[in-house]
């Protein structure tokens, strides 16, 4: 037995050399984090949830056309991936109000937004992820404009899917975050959604009651995050009804 390269580590996942040149495995880890580490638990279970989910967007993302990062799972906790040159920004789109823009801009959360708002923080720990501009993004070359409007487009477009996605099992899709790479085939580059989509990114809440199915139940301690995914898992067809995660991990259906 070899022991796999580790290239990266970070805050709810690794990364690994893959099988094969430009393919890397994404292992999804049980880790929560929130407020730039600050606060820090082990929720069992939490990464084959996200694991389970992060691959049931990413491969209905790639059967409609939208480029991903995203092969195919390979076991409970890992995922193969294509090898992207990662762009340093956090890409938010926000279809109600919540979080971080309520706070900034004092709009009361679970307000509805006149239109989708797309947003862009810098990623980087030491400054708290900031927000910048386009004109920032530019100027300091992290992508240039004709890479900005694919990232755009992209946004666009995997908010139109995930809001109809999760309209279908009733849960209001409020913001998430999506990250982007350059892809390179050949003498080609091309922009792909890559990380990760799942409940720890998203904010989604149930459309009636409106209980919060994310990671702000850790956020904010309001308990039950791994029966909140367990929930969003369930209602996406990925568990069967009547499953309990308890240590060891859900059983997944497929
Ligand atoms: N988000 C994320 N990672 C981050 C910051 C935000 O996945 O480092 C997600 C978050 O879960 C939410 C959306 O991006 O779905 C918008 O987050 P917001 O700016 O409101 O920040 P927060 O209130 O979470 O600090």
């Amino acid at each position: 037995m070899n022991r796999r390269r580790r290239i990266y580590e970070g805050k709810a996942k690794i990364l690994y050399e893959g099988p094969e040149p430009g393919t890397l495995v994404q292992h999804f880890k049980d880790d929560a984090t929130a407020f730039n580490k600050k606060k820090h638990q082990i929720v069992d279970g939490k990464g084959v949830l996200n694991n389970r989910i992060s691959e049931y967007i990413f491969s209905n993302l790639n059967d409609m056309g939208i480029p991903t990062h995203f092969i195919r799972r390979l076991n409970m906790r890992e995922q193969l991936i294509r090898e992207v040159e990662i762009i340093p920004l956090e890409v938010v789109v926000r279809n109600v109000a919540a979080g971080s823009l309520s706070e900034r801009l004092g709009i009361d959360e679970g307000t509805p937004l006149p239109r989708s708002i797309i947003e862009f923080y810098y990623k980087n720990d030491e400054l708290g992820d900031p927000m910048v501009s386009e004109e920032h993004i530019t100027a300091f070359g992290w992508a240039n404009p004709q890479e900005m409007d694919d990232i755009m487009s992209l946004a666009i477009r995997v908010n139109d899917f995930l809001c109809g996605l999760f309209l279908g099992v009733g849960i209001r899709l409020v913001d998430f975050k999506m990250e982007c790479g350059r892809l390179y085939e050949n003498d080609m580059v091309r922009i792909v959604v890559a990380d990760e989509i799942s409940p720890d990114s998203c904010r989604l809440w149930d459309m009636t009651s409106n209980e919060k199915l994310d990671k702000d139940r850790f956020r904010r301690d309001m308990g039950g995050l791994l029966e909140a995914y367990q929930e969003v898992a369930r209602r996406l067809g990925l568990l069967n009804s009547n499953e309990r995660v308890t240590g060891t991990g859900p059983v997944l259906v497929q």
